[in-house]
């Protein structure tokens, strides 16, 4: 089973955080849901099922919410077994700096955030559905969000 480093930013002071070990068992890999224990988005440690939907931010002591501060881009994630490859580094900026900043966009994105988690975690689970995940829909979309790069570099 691939770990993926969970990762949460604060949503006041930006500060980013890496999900350590589980408080309860010590396990470090952790399944989000969407809709979880606390109806809104929670973690999940796959060891011990404890789930939690809060944490507070070590700098500024803002309690955030895992829904608002969870920065996965769960299905290119799985798709990379766990790993933040460039690919997923390009896809996160797209949807962060391009995507997010139109109405139209900002739904798109909630609605992969509401409906990506558990297809993320059938690619874990089984390896066709990881590959064709990324034969059939991260690849291409790498491929085109570069091509807007591209675009955009050469009108400037
Ligand atoms: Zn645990
Ligand atoms: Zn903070």
């Amino acid at each position: 089973m691939p770990t993926a480093a969970t990762k949460l930013v604060c949503v006041r002071c930006q500060n980013t955080i890496t999900v350590g070990n589980c408080s309860n068992c010590g396990g470090d890999s952790y399944k989000y849901w969407s809709i979880g224990n606390f109806g809104n988005g929670s973690l999940e440690c796959r060891k011990c099922s404890e789930q939690w939907a809060i944490w507070t931010c070590k700098s500024c002591g803002t309690k955030n919410t895992i829904d608002k501060s969870m920065k996965e881009c769960f299905i290119a994630t799985a798709v990379y077994q766990g790993k933040i490859t460039p690919e997923v580094t390009l896809l996160r900026s797209y949807r962060d700096n391009v995507l997010k900043q139109s109405k139209l966009g900002k739904l798109m994105v909630r609605v992969y955030e509401r409906t990506s988690p558990p297809i993320a975690e059938m690619a874990y689970s089984h390896n066709m559905v990881r590959l064709l995940l990324g034969k059939l829909i991260v690849n291409p979309a790498v491929e085109i969000v570069k091509h807007i790069y591209k675009d955009k570099k050469s009108q400037d």
